[in-house]
């Protein structure tokens, strides 16, 4: 399988995979949306909130707020349900130390509060973006709270999924029939704008990467002048994050639980 990297930043990537099965993809793809851990707020105790918003909307809305939970950080923490003081009698919280990191946040001045002012007690485990708005105040009113995160995944509540998307297509082909004319109508009916017609009239291709398989400028072709298909083993693939790990982290995390998966398949026979 090759594989050819076509955009990357830190919270997007696009890239071609070669010589792959369909279903090897969406493996990647289930795993990546539901099974890559990712650490997030699951236990909130309000000690004060003053503001118009209700106890349970707040919590929610901390929930939803993405952690950083790159390698370095998950690394560092036992899953809550493998660690050892869910079994421990006297810990009446089920989490510790060792599976959870606590958050604090506690404001009396009037304005919005933003994730900025949740304060956890490693300072390299915090939210990815400064600016979420969490609640506001009025005059005299206060929010004091504490907050726990745990790893979780996505396939326990979509508050874990690391992926905002996390999807492929099957690379287009678009073939020509040379013996009949492509109108402007067949071009103009193209939403992503991939096909053109040059000087001579001659139908090229740009971008061909963007197309959807959508098939309007087959519909469009009154002379089945133009055809569209797909690659059968090459796939087009597509992660964003919602910024607490990067697209890459989320790939290699997933061939790992794959990988687990396969060696417990074949450990069974
Ligand atoms: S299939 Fe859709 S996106 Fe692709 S070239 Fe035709 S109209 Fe454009
Ligand atoms: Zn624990």
């Amino acid at each position: 399988m090759e594989i050819e990297v076509k955009e990357k930043n830190d919270n997007e990537m696009i890239f071609v995979l070669n010589d792959i099965d369909v279903e090897f993809a969406n493996a990647i793809r289930r795993i990546g949306m539901m099974e890559v851990p990712k650490l997030t707020i699951e236990y909130v105790s309000i000690i004060k909130n003053d503001s118009s918003m209700f106890n349970e909307v707040l919590a929610h809305r901390l929930g939803l707020i993405p952690i950083v939970s790159d390698n370095k950080t998950i690394e560092s923490l036992i899953p809550n349900e493998d660690c050892d003081c869910k079994d421990d009698e006297n810990n009446t919280r089920g989490y510790c130390s060792k599976c959870s990191v606590s958050f604090s946040l506690t404001k009396s001045t009037p304005g919005i509060v933003y994730s900025k002012d949740l304060h956890s007690n490693d300072p390299e485990i915090k939210p990815v973006y400064d600016t979420i708005p969490i609640l506001k105040l009025k005059e005299d009113q206060e929010v004091e709270l504490e907050a726990v995160a745990i790893i979780g995944k996505g396939k326990e509540h979509a508050k874990w999924m690391p992926t905002t998307v996390c999807t492929y297509k099957q690379y287009p082909v678009i073939t020509f029939n040379d013996k009949e004319e492509l109108s402007n109508d067949v071009v103009e009916a193209c939403p992503n704008n991939i096909l053109k017609l040059n000087r001579k009239k001659k139908p090229t291709l740009q971008n061909i990467e963007n197309c959807t398989l959508c098939k309007a400028c087959v519909r469009a072709s009154e002379n089945d002048a133009i055809d569209v298909s797909h690659e059968k083993n090459k796939i087009i693939f597509k992660i964003e994050t919602d910024g607490s790990m990067t697209p890459k982290e989320v790939l290699l995390s997933a061939c790992d639980v794959l990988n687990s998966k396969a060696d417990k398949f074949i450990e069974f026979f």
